[in-house]
């Protein structure tokens, strides 16, 4: 039996640390969900159509650097409004959540829309300033000179977009656990979120 953990919240509250430090505690597939739109962004910057590179993406397309890019982001959430490209993209990930092994997937709209049967949803937030700096400190280790502002502009202007899209907008499935990262440690938020996990697992027997 499948047992899938959809882990949803906010551009860098901490999601993809958790996920990947659930993923490596419990032997879990992982799906970071944001490399498909992010991948699709990168097409249409070089001139794609992004229905069509939403069709036309294959697990190859997820692994390039060049995907973890301010400009890609932002290409991402632009195109991730589009119904026809999130519907082109959503078997790919059911199918992923139903690996034998387990799954977590990370995203946006996972617990609401993609998984709303998932075993475990949770729900990762932080303010947008600690978010800011958070990336702004990744992005700094790897070289590229954006500023903090520049950093804080995007976060706000993604958040705005990805809250706002009429379409699988960003919210807190109504039965998923929120972590609060803004004042935990790496730590901390990885096991609060394994002793969720934890307890999901215990309630299913
Ligand atoms: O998580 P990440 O920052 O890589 O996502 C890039 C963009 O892709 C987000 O800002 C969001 O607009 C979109 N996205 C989405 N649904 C997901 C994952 C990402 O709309 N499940």
């Amino acid at each position: 039996m499948s047992f899938t953990v959809a882990v949803d919240g906010p551009a860098a509250a901490g999601k993809g640390t958790i996920s990947k430090a659930l993923a490596t505690h419990f032997g879990f597939a992982l799906l970071d969900t944001g490399l498909l739109y992010r991948a699709v962004g990168a097409q249409v910057l070089l001139g794609a159509d992004p229905q069509y590179a939403a069709r036309a993406l294959v697990p190859e397309d997820l692994e390039s650097e060049t995907l973890r890019t301010p400009a890609v982001a932002q290409a991402a959430s632009e195109i991730a409004v589009i119904p026809t490209v999130r519907a082109a993209l959503v078997e790919f990930q059911r199918a992923f959540a139903k690996r034998a092994e387990g799954a977590v997937l990370d995203g946006r709209d996972i617990g609401t829309v993609i998984c709303p049967d998932a075993a475990v949803k949770l729900f990762i937030t932080a303010t947008a300033e600690v978010r800011a700096q958070r990336r702004f400190a990744e992005l700094s280790a790897k070289g590229m000179d954006d500023t903090y502002d520049s950093v804080l502009e995007d976060v706000r202007s993604r958040d705005a977009r990805d809250m706002g899209r009429a379409d699988a907008p960003l919210r807190a499935a109504d039965d998923a656990v929120e972590i609060d990262t803004s004042t935990m440690s790496i730590a901390d938020a990885v096991a609060a979120a394994i002793a969720v996990v934890e307890a999901g697992i215990a309630s299913r027997g």
